[in-house]
Order: C-alpha cells, then sequence, then structure tokens
C-alpha cells in the first residue's frame, strides 16, 4: 500500500486541496480530503487523473520535424508516412513504439489506442507469427510501462470503389473478414494491454463487410477526415459515411469515430443519438490542414469526446485539450465553449478504448495519477483550476500507472527516452 498526498487535486470536477490518496494493489482504496498526515510520497503541484490517448499510430512519430515544414496535402503526407511503414520490421518497430510510448509515458498518458494495420512483411506475406507486428507494440506498451489496447484494423481495399490494396498498403490487408477475425483471435490480452477492433475507413473496407465488427467493442473508425472520403462516399453510395455506418448498424456506444472533421447537421444527430463517441486529435488535425470539427455540437448531441495524438507531430495532452476548445472559439467567435472539467474528461477518457474502470480519481478504479508542476515558466501565478490552459507535457514531474510509479521527477523510470527516440528514429 502506497500513501500520496496532493497538494491539489482533481476529483468530482473541481480542484480540491490536501487530499490523501491511498493506492492499493493497482486501485484507489481511500481518498481523503483536508489531510495533512504522515505519506509515502507528496506530489507537489495539481494531481490530475491519467490521460488516455484515444488514437496513435505508433509509427508516425517516425515523421517528426520532418514533413510539417512542406506544401503538399493530407494525401502528399501520407506518400511520406508510407515511406516508413515500408521499412518496418517488428524489432525495429518495437524500438519505434517503446520509445514512443515511453514519450506519452512522460507527458502523463497512461494508456493508449493503438490503431493498429501494419500488421504484415513488406509484400503482404505474414510473418512466421502473423500477429508478430501486434505482439511488439504490447510488448511495447509493457516496457513504456503503460496500458495498451491494440485497436487491431481490418484494411481490405485501396478506395471506396473497391480498387486493391497497392504498394505498402499489402501489408495492411488480410483479404477478408474471417482470416481477420482468426488472425486477431491469436492476439493475447495481458494485465496491461486489450485487443480491440477497427475498421479503417469506409475507403479502406467494403460497404457490405462493415456491420460484421458492429458488435465488438471498443471499435474504432477514421470518419470523414477529409472531403475527398465524402465526396468519394457519396460518388458510390449516395450518401455520407456516416449515414453508411448508420445504414449498415455500425454507429452506436461501442464505436469512437476518430476525426469526424467535415460532417453534415444530419451527420451530426445520427452521431449523437446513437452515443458514439468522438476521438479529435487536433495537432493532428492541424498539421495536416484538416480542418475543424464540430466539438461542442457533438457533445451536446450526445457524443462523449476523447483526444488522440494521431501522427504524434506532437505528444501533449495537454496541448491536446487546449487546441479542442481554441479550435471552438476560433470556428465559433465565442470564448469557453468547453469548460476545464468537460476538457480533462475528454483528455481522460479511457472508456473510449475500453478500460471503463479507469479516467478518474476515485475510490475503486485503477490508479493512474499525472502531477503537473505550478512552479514552472509556464504555471508559476496560475490558478491551479486554470493550470490546465497554461501547462504543458513538459511541466509533468509524476506519473503513476496501475499503482506504478512510471514517471518520476520529470524522469521515465526505466527508459532514457529522448536516446530511445534518436536510436529508434535514426
Ligand atoms: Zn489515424
Amino acid at each position: 500500500m502506497t500513501v500520496y498526498h496532493a497538494a491539489h487535486c482533481w476529483l468530482d470536477g473541481r480542484v480540491v486541496r490536501d487530499v490523501q490518496i491511498e493506492i492499493n494493489g493497482g486501485r484507489f482504496t481511500r481518498i481523503s480530503p483536508n489531510e495533512k498526515g504522515e505519506v509515502d510520497i507528496r506530489l507537489p503541484g495539481l494531481t490530475l487523473p491519467g490521460m488516455a490517448n484515444a488514437h496513435s499510430h505508433a509509427f508516425h512519430r517516425a515523421l517528426r520535424g520532418r514533413t510539417h515544414a512542406d506544401r503538399g496535402t493530407f494525401w502528399t503526407w501520407r506518400e511520406e508516412m508510407y515511406r516508413v511503414a515500408a521499412a518496418l520490421d517488428p524489432e525495429s518497430y518495437l524500438r519505434l513504439a517503446r520509445a514512443t510510448y515511453a514519450e506519452m509515458a512522460l507527458a502523463g498518458i497512461t494508456a493508449v489506442g493503438e490503431f493498429h494495420y501494419l500488421h504484415h512483411g513488406p509484400d503482404g506475406t505474414p510473418y512466421h507469427d502473423p500477429n508478430a507486428m501486434g505482439h511488439a507494440l504490447i510488448e511495447a506498451a509493457r516496457e513504456a510501462g503503460i496500458r495498451i489496447t491494440l485497436l487491431d484494423t481490418l484494411y481490405l481495399q485501396s478506395g471506396v470503389d473497391g480498387r486493391p490494396l497497392e504498394g505498402v498498403q499489402r501489408r495492411f490487408g488480410d483479404g477478408d473478414p474471417q482470416r481477420w477475425a482468426s488472425r486477431v483471435a491469436g492476439l493475447g490480452a495481458a494485465p496491461h494491454a486489450r485487443i480491440g477492433a477497427a475498421i479503417h475507413s469506409v475507403r479502406a473496407v467494403p460497404a457490405h463487410h462493415l456491420g460484421e465488427l458492429a458488435d465488438r467493442g471498443p471499435l474504432h473508425i477514421h470518419l470523414s477526415e477529409q472531403p475527398a472520403e465524402n465526396e468519394q462516399c457519396r460518388a458510390v453510395h449516395g450518401c455520407s459515411p456516416t449515414e453508411l455506418l448508420d445504414r449498415h448498424g455500425v454507429l452506436g456506444p461501442q464505436l469512437t469515430a476518430v476525426h469526424a472533421t467535415h460532417l453534415t447537421d444530419r451527420d451530426v444527430k445520427l452521431l449523437g443519438g446513437s452515443g458514439t463517441g468522438i476521438c479529435m486529435c487536433p495537432t493532428t488535425e492541424r498539421d495536416l490542414a484538416d480542418g475543424i470539427g464540430r466539438a461542442r455540437e457533438l457533445a451536446d448531441a450526445g457524443s462523449p469526446l476523447s483526444l488522440g495524438s494521431d501522427s504524434h507531430a506532437v505528444i501533449d495532452p495537454f496541448e491536446e485539450a487546449r487546441a479542442l476548445e481554441m479550435n471552438e472559439r476560433l470556428a465559433s467567435r465565442q470564448r469557453g465553449r468547453l469548460t476545464v472539467a468537460e476538457l480533462i474528461r475528454a483528455a481522460a477518457n479511457h472508456a473510449s478504448i475500453g478500460w471503463d474502470d479507469a479516467g478518474e480519481i476515485a475510490v475503486g478504479k485503477r490508479a493512474d495519477l499525472v502531477a503537473v508542476a505550478l512552479d514552472t515558466v509556464r504555471t508559476a501565478g496560475a490558478e491551479p483550476t486554470g493550470a490546465l490552459l497554461a501547462a504543458t507535457a513538459a511541466d509533468v514531474t509524476d506519473v503513476i500507472v496501475d499503482g506504478r510509479h512510471v514517471v518520476a521527477d520529470r524522469r521515465h523510470t526505466a527508459i532514457d527516452v529522448p536516446r530511445a527516440l534518436a536510436e529508434a528514429i535514426s
């Protein structure tokens, strides 16, 4: 058993002073506000629930600082991304993902949803262990000290019109949903790992197969990130991608739609009315010039929000949360569109990746904590409640995952993260 003292703690949607937090067996067993007695470890600053990174492609981390300065489009960026995808094998992917997940831990992320489609060898031939790449990701998360939900992705074609996979895309495909399902059945869960599913997009899976994954949860899908996807979907199916998912019974609380940037009013109603989750990835969406999604309207319609660092142009849940609100301000010309409590709920939405028992500092929940310094050049003088809108990942001092102290005094306890990143990417 370990007892922590949090100088300021985010409890029940507000900041409370002097909170004692008892952890036993990886769970919170006692939470006592206004207590100053003997404790094992003191967390100065503001203590928040552990953050969930609901949308990650670990290998995109290798593109950091290499693609952002150029002109071009989402589609030319995708060519660069495919070049990285073509070069990885299970061993090099383990190194890259381990370093990337350790960077996430340093930023206050305690669980990642890995949207995984880099399955097979370079020409599409399965590895000896057909889940070698998925197992590398699960091992990477274990070594980095965070939980993972492997959202193993069904990817069957290269366009809405049914064009076959080509080039590096052959690494992504299993041929049909049955072969995908039998491979995924070979993925073992672990105490830190859960297996979920993903449909890459309405581009990559024929419409008549969409419903086959509908009852799998957590289920994720890229949705309407680019207007081109909407146009292609309309040309082939005569409806929006959201309407296509509705037609095939895929919408619902088990589903998280990633991006959901270019939606019609009807799409917003369908997504919200069905309780479909929405994962926005503001730092990636701005890097790729995708556009601004309709976070406030989707939340009002009934969609729980979550956040992802997606392409890892930035790994900083504070920046993602802040960008969600700031994008709303730019688009609406109104301030305070999402409250701090709503932003923390989105940043700590572990349920979106299947960890329903995490994301809150409350008795019985998984013991994830993130301590944020309130005495840095960015945060000094800030009110603790406002610190979320001032802090960055660099202000995280301590991270506890399932009761284990993974980041202490701004350092990862097991990995030299900058060095591991440099070695994995060079
Ligand atoms: Zn993505």
